[in-house]
């Protein structure tokens, strides 16, 4: 079959099935920007805040300018007065008002959004030119646009408007980091494409959490997908197709209908299964245990719709990315009581932070992605608590505190050394101990191990000796038997679940587990995968804990 379409570019799927939409180019330093839409009558009061903001831009410019040509020293000041015009001109240019007018009006994106959005559109110009001092003065335009949004980040924002009657978006960037992502959730996107990432990058668990096609590792996508490009998101096939003709274009929407047709059955098979309370069990007659990861607490309506009989993973530390604050007890608490609530008596996992690596706190905290040479080995998840025992303590307190309401089961991340096993039970009498002091009541806690790193997965009956349970961070796992970085899409053909070695790993500590009588479950992303259902089951796994997205498909395959 001979494809005319103006571009073609192949990732790895995160399944999903299929999007169609027009695309929205985001740089990744803008992608905190808030999406969505407004309605019709807002829009002049949308135009007036961008308006406003660009005028107390102008006004500041216009003031620096003065003060430079009062300066003593005469050379510099001319330099950077010359600078500012530039950014005076580029900020009072027709072309940047009339877009995001266009924007704001025609297509009722919010100001913010208007703004990045017009911005990409002048940055592909300046790419395309010629000349190269006119190509660096995109750098300029990006300046003075930061200024612009820094300016609106002040004046209040709208309601959003109901997205269902807007066309559909697709998201295109280079890269996402996990905590952009988890704010898209709320977002009006339909589907998302990166240039970079790995399957079971943090940026692609949450993006497939989300149940909507998404593709990483599309490697040029963002270059070949110009700002309102329609584009094709196969996320089954990790496809995407640039502005596709008619005849592929129709094909794809019979291929959306009848996977949506196909979805819907099976929410009505999964919901029938929900009422039917028949126990999910394995080729022996015993019983499976569902259970749910999810990020933020407001993902337990997801569990329970989806039939979950417990969580099995919340990692907390998305309580903690992109906030220059970090949340203090009193806030944890109410987040982890709000899942032990919801529940409804069911079990409840909650991991300490597993900050670090691809899940770098806010950058104001001084702890950026990248600073290190080889962040996945560095001061990540519990090497991070014991570091900072203070913020370590907080936690523990909360989630004690949080047990009033029922039992929760806390989970270590990135255990490997008995010496850091000793630390944590400690700190955890500590928190006791603190709580006690103010006579603050707490309740019962469980404590577990996560093992996914190799050294623990070989020192099993280690941990056995001081945790009550152990649930296999195969995500985690896989990456550091193989030496192979989760998030590098030019290694991706390397992170390979069924090698040898994670597979001997992954039985040895299911068994001893089983042996000793401690409850063992798989919560990284083969849990979910129905490629390795079977052999988990024949190793005697019997506690799976998945995205609530993947729970249906999953039952119906353990059912077969
Ligand atoms: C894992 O490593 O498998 C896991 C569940 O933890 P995370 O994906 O958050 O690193
Ligand atoms: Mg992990």
């Amino acid at each position: 079959m001979s494809f005319s379409v103006h571009g073609l570019s192949v990732g790895r799927g995160l399944g999903g099935g299929v999007a169609i939409g027009r695309a929205v180019r985001v740089l990744s330093s803008r992608a905190n920007v808030a999406h969505y839409f407004i309605t019709p009558d807002q829009a002049p009061a949308e135009v007036q805040r961008v308006r406003t903001a660009r005028n107390v831009v102008v006004e500041e410019l216009q003031r620096l300018q003065l003060s430079l040509s009062d300066h003593v020293n005469k050379d510099a000041p001319h330099e950077l007065s010359a600078i500012m015009d530039v950014h005076l001109m580029l900020l009072q240019d027709d072309t940047l008002a009339e877009g995001v007018r266009h924007y704001i009006e025609e297509r009722h994106y919010n100001a913010e959004w208007a703004l990045t959005t017009q911005l990409e559109v002048i940055a592909e110009q300046f790419d395309a030119m010629h000349d190269s001092y006119m190509r660096e003065r995109k750098g300029d335009l990006e300046q003075v646009v930061e200024r612009v949004l820094k300016q609106l980040q002040g004046s209040a924002q709208l309601t959003a408007a109901n997205q269902a009657n807007h066309e559909s978006l697709i998201l295109v960037a280079h890269d996402l980091s996990p905590a952009d992502m988890i704010r898209f959730k709320s977002d009006v996107f339909s589907g998302f494409v990166t240039d970079v990432g790995g399957k079971t990058s943090h940026t692609a668990i949450v993006a497939r959490s989300m149940g909507i096609p998404a593709i990483v590792g599309a490697k040029s996508a963002s270059q070949l997908v110009r700002q309102d490009d329609w584009v094709i998101v196969d996320a089954d096939a990790g496809v995407l197709i640039v502005n596709p003709t008619d005849r592929i274009l129709a094909q794809y929407r019979q291929k959306q209908t009848d996977g949506l047709a196909a979805w819907h059955e099976h929410l009505a098979s999964e919901s029938r299964d929900i009422k039917q309370s028949a126990p999910l069990l394995a080729p022996d007659g015993t019983a499976i245990t569902l259970l749910a990861n999810i990020e933020l607490p407001g993902d337990t309506a997801a569990a329970l719709a989806a039939g979950a009989q417990g969580i099995g993973l919340f990692r907390t530390e998305f309580l903690f990315m992109g906030r220059a604050i970090l949340p203090d007890e009193e806030e944890q608490y109410a987040a982890y009581s709000e899942v032990v609530v919801a529940m409804k008596g069911m079990p409840v996992t909650i991991r300490t932070i597993d900050i670090g690596a691809d899940k770098p706190l806010d950058p104001s905290h001084g702890q950026e992605y990248g600073v290190h040479t080889n962040p996945a080995l560095g001061l990540r998840a519990i090497r991070w608590c014991l570091a900072e025992p203070a913020m370590f303590l907080t936690q523990l307190r909360a989630l004690l505190r949080a047990a009033v309401h029922g039992r929760i089961e806390v989970l270590i991340p990135m255990l490997a050394h008995e010496g850091e096993i000793k630390q944590c039970l400690l700190m955890v009498d500590r928190a006791r101990t603190q709580l006690d002091a103010v006579g603050v009541a707490y309740g019962e806690i469980g404590l577990g191990a996560m093992i996914e790193v190799p050294a623990a997965a070989l020192i099993v009956p280690t941990f056995l000796k001081y945790f009550d349970f152990l649930s296999i961070g195969s995500n985690d796992l896989i990456q550091y038997t193989l030496a192979v970085d989760r998030t590098d899409e030019t290694v991706a053909h390397l992170y390979d679940g069924n090698h040898p070695a994670v597979q001997f790993l992954i039985e040895s500590t299911i068994k001893q587990s089983i042996a000793a009588g401690k409850s063992i479950s798989v919560c990284g992303e083969m849990a979910g995968d129905e490629s390795h259902t079977q052999a988990l089951l024949a190793m005697g796994l019997r506690s799976f804990s998945m995205h609530p997205s993947q729970m249906a498909s999953f039952k119906k395959f353990a059912r077969q």
